[in-house]
């Protein structure tokens, strides 16, 4: 990977163009950012490709029809403290990570599926429309930079993958 220091905000500003030019279809894009500080040091072509993944997913789970809500922030996490309910931040290294919430109003993931949902080729799509490998691609990257991926699916509610990056120092 060619990493560099990238904001994770311009990457999405990046990603919404391709959204304008009608790759998710109807799906509306509501962009939540909660911090300034969400610099990280990542290979944005990479980068780029599990946004345009998690985008792809969410506006098929809704058929185009609903908004994709995306909120970015930051935290610390402390040794052998996970998130409460985010059981995946319990293989990360304390330190401070930029985290990235994509979630959609679709129907959401049966709790059966949730772990699956990172296997090469699983799919729950037609013959032709996945190929079931999206998600295993994104879980790949997210590990090749020192990140995380996180998939719930509250009852009731679409489903929502979260990303966390180790967060790179602030630029001066
Ligand atoms: P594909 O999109 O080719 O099926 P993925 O690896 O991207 O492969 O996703 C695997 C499966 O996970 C999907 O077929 C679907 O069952 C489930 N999935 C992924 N994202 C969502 C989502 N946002 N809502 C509901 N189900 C999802
Ligand atoms: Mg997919």
């Amino acid at each position: 990977p060619r990493m560099e220091r990238v904001r994770l905000s311009s990457l999405i500003e990046e990603v919404r163009t391709l959204v304008a030019s009608g790759l998710i279809r109807r799906s509306q894009l509501d962009i939540h950012l909660l911090t300034e500080d969400d610099w990280v040091q990542a290979d944005p072509t990479q980068m780029q490709q599990v946004l345009v993944n998690l985008l792809m997913n969410a506006s098929d789970a809704m058929q185009g029809e609903g908004t994709i809500h995306l909120t970015l922030d930051a935290f610390d996490l402390q040794a052998g403290a996970p998130i409460a309910n985010q059981p995946e931040t319990a293989g990360l290294p304390a330190g401070r990570y930029v985290c990235l919430r994509v979630r959609d109003e679709g129907p959401g993931i049966p709790p059966e599926h949730l772990h699956r949902v990172f296997d090469p080729f699983f799919t729950t799509k037609k013959v032709g429309r996945g190929t079931g490998l999206g998600l295993s691609v994104v879980h790949g990257i997210m590990s090749r930079h020192g990140g995380e991926i996180g998939v719930a699916s509250p009852p009731g509610e679409g489903a929502c993958m979260t990303l966390y990056l180790p967060a790179a120092e602030e630029a001066r």
